[in-house]
Parts: C-alpha cells; structure tokens; sequence
C-alpha cells in the first residue's frame, strides 16, 4: 500500500509534490491499477499516455508507461500534448483509457496523474472508486510474455486541430480575413505544441512568449490576471488585438484586451458562451463558484443555465445529461459538446477569435457590453457542528434567498445579482466563502454577514 497522506487524491486523479510525497513508485502503482482497471473495462488494452512540459515529467511519463507495460497494456504515447489533446486521442483510438501526467495550474514543484476514461473523459466517482479498488488489493501483473507494447503517435495535435477546424459556427475564412495579431503566453508549458499552429491555420499574426516546452515556468503558471503582467506588457508593446494565456496542461485560457489589460478568467467561459448560443441556443451548464456573467449571457439568450457542483467531471457530466450547447468554469475552463466534453483552452481560443470576427468588436469592448462583477472569496474556521445543520441554518437565516445543496451551500438573490457559495476545503479545516456582487464593498459585506451568522 501507498503512503497517501502526502498526496491528494481526488475522484480523477493523484497529486503530489515531486519527492515528497509524489515518486516514480507512487506514479507507477496508481498507473498499474488504472492499467488494470481499464483492461478489465476494455475497449481493449490500449492506454494513451501524455504529459504536459514540467521538468518532472520524463521521469513520471516513463513509470507510468512501464507500469502499464507490467499490467498488460499496449501504451499510446503521444508525448507533451495538452490534457485535452490525450483526451481526444484516447476517443479517437478507441482506447480503454489515458493517463495525462499533469498538475495542471499548480506551481512548478507539482506533479500529477489524471485519469481519463474510454469516452475521453475523466474518471468520474463511481469509476474512480472502481479504479482504486486495485490498489487495495494485489494488482494482477502479466507475465513475460503478455506485457503491453509502446507505439507512439505523432498527430494527435493535429487531429484536434481539425477537430477544432470543423466546428459548425467557427467560419475559418472569415478569422483569417481580420488577420488578428495575438500575443500568445503558453508558460513554457504544453500549449507550445498547438497553439502556434492553431494561430497560424486562423491567419494570425503571433508574438509569442515562453513557448518553449521545457516545464521552467517563468511565472506561476495559473492563468489568472496578476500572473499575466508579462503578457500585458507583450500587447502593449506590439500593438497586438488580443492576448491569449493558458497553464501548463492546456484547459484554461485567458484573455488580455487590446489596450493591454487581463480582463479576469471569468470572461473566458462568458464570451465564448455568448459565441455559441449565437449560432445554437441551449442550455449552458456551470459549477456552483463560477461568476453571474454567465446567468447575464444566458438570460440575454433566453436559454437556461445550469449548475453543477464543483468538479470539472460533474460539469461535463451535467452537460451530458441536459444536452448542454457550452459550458465550462469560471476559471477559463470552456466546454465544448461538438469537440468533447472537457475543458480545451484551443477550442476556447477559436470561438473567442470567431466572436471578435463576426461582431467586429474589440475584446474591451465586448467585455463590457457584459457589466463587471466583483468575487471576494475567504475561509472561515470550520464550525464545530455538523456542516449540513450549519446550512440549515443559513438557508433559514436568509428564506429571501434561493438555495442549492448540492455542493455545500449556495445562496442567491438574482435580483439583487449577488450569491454566496459556502463548501468545506478538502485537505484543512476550514470552510471556503465565496460571494459575488456588483461592488467589492457588497460582496465583502456579504462575507462578513454570512461569518456573523455562521454557528461557532
Ligand atoms: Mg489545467
């Protein structure tokens, strides 16, 4: 057995920081029986195995591939290739599964395996438990004679390229007639292998920074706007139309406008949506945390927007069971149906570039026409009592609101455009408070109002 207190271990994946807690041996036994568990689901024996740039990567990327071999799986190795990229790859091949060796956003000292099923998408709770049940036990191994093979693959990107290339509503001609000139900061993570290419089939004109697929990251890598000062400076110094930042492992975008600012990730998911329902107007589905920009587009639209707990799985999976058009986080995460249901900052990229190309607009300029709101986010000491009593007693502290207890608890008051999302964090003992108005002052206010009336 695996010494897990010092990794994180979710329903899709295992986390940990490189030497300590996260070693070739921890990597190898979870990929063994994930080997195991996808070769007993089938379809066949083939695992698709990719990695995002981090320095750590060759070193886990060969454990994982030995350990798949040793449970008698043939491994697809697609190399560095966006998360979303191996996961198109494992639908594609008619694979029983893939593991990515990404720790996505996380700083530099992180690594991790994901999970992906044989639809493309992550393992979801059920299926992860399934998938940990080998690890309880002894993992059955082949013998010398029924180890796997390694084959590689080499287009996998540009299978997902086209796949991009084909969405109904991106009009390609009519992109690479703005002929937009992009910054691009791929920080030095995976997102080197598609997006020059991506840009350059759209026409662009491209001036890029930390392309470079080696894991150094020159800043933290989670694309959120105070981490994108040097892709600001890039736009204004080059007169670019746009920015374009994504993390390590390629399912986040975000965006920095014309006159060089980061306008906030939440703007990703909502522009992006706003492109879609245009042509195709149907449900859009989120999580719990992810902003009202979202609710604004989807009224405008007329169609419903939906909300799942948090957890890129149990988006795509709500997707699934509402028949979504677009969804996504908040976090620059967009889900799009007609590619795959996962977070794939490529295909969020392109439909931004559709949108700036059929509106004729600038980025600012669209960013606006959708109103601005402010997200304070805390942690509170967990209360001492039960958590489910705690909230009902918020929800009954405030009956004005509308409540979902689906994930913690989530208060809304729609006419006021304001909502508070309280769940407990997984790994200390506290409760996060998320609140979301149009002014930094109500959104504070509504923080410290729900910690006043928090029971001790
Ligand atoms: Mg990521």
């Amino acid at each position: 057995m695996i010494d897990t207190s010092r990794l994180m271990v979710s329903v899709s994946g295992v986390r940990g920081r490189v030497g300590e807690g996260l070693t070739p041996e921890v990597i190898a036994t979870f990929a063994a029986a994930f080997g195991a568990y996808a070769r007993q689901r089938g379809p066949g024996n083939k695992v698709v195995l990719g990695r995002d740039s981090r320095v750590s990567g060759p070193m886990f990327h060969r454990a994982a591939a030995a350990a798949l071999q040793s449970v008698g799986c043939d491994v697809i190795d697609v190399g560095i290739a966006p998360t979303p990229t191996v996961q198109l790859a494992v639908e594609d091949l008619g694979a029983a599964g893939g593991l990515a060796v990404t720790a996505s956003h996380n700083p530099i000292e992180w690594n991790a395996l994901k999970f992906i099923g044989p639809t493309g998408m992550f393992l979801d709770g059920d299926e992860g438990r399934e998938m940990r049940a080998f690890l309880e036990g002894e993992i059955p191994r082949a013998t010398w004679d029924q180890l796997g093979g390694v084959t590689t693959d080499e287009d996998a990107v540009e299978r997902h390229l086209q796949r991009i290339f084909s969405i109904p509503f991106i009009d390609l001609d009519a992109i690479r007639a703005r002929k937009f000139h992009v910054a691009l900061d791929c920080v030095r993570g995976a997102g080197g292998t598609i997006f020059p290419r991506l840009l350059d089939e759209l026409g662009c004109r491209v001036d890029a920074i930390n392309l470079e697929t080696d894991g150094r990251f020159p800043r933290e890598p989670e694309p959120v706007a105070e981490n994108l000062k040097e892709l600001e400076a890039l736009v204004r110094r080059t007169g670019a139309d746009i920015g374009l930042a994504t993390d390590p492992d390629v399912d986040r975008l975000s965006l920095v406008s014309g006159d060089g600012r980061a306008i906030g990730e939440d703007y990703t998911l909502a522009l992006a949506s706003m492109l879609v329902l245009r042509h195709r107007p149907g449900a859009v589905v989120t999580n719990l945390s992810t902003s009202r920009l979202l609710d604004d587009v989807a009224e405008k639209a007329g169609v419903p927007l939906v909300r799942a707990p948090v957890g890129e799985i149990n988006v795509a999976r709500r997707m699934q069971s509402e028949s979504a058009t677009v969804g996504g986080e908040g976090n620059g995460g967009v889900i799009l149906p007609d590619v795959h249901l996962t977070r794939d900052a490529p295909v969020a990229a392109a439909l931004i570039l559709q949108l700036l190309a059929e509106t004729g607009q600038g980025l600012q300029s669209l960013a606006d026409s959708l109103g601005r709101y402010e997200i304070v986010k805390e942690k509170v000491a967990r209360p001492s009592q039960p958590l489910d009593a705690v909230y009902d007693a918020l929800a009954a502290r405030f009956p004005e609101a509308d409540a979902d207890r689906q994930d913690g608890l989530r208060l809304s008051w729609p006419a006021e455009k304001k909502w508070a999302h309280l769940r407990p964090s997984g790994t200390e003992p506290i409760v996060r408070v998320i609140c979301e108005a149009q002014t930094r002052d109500e959104a504070a206010g509504l923080v410290e109002t729900l910690r006043a009336a928090l029971p001790v």
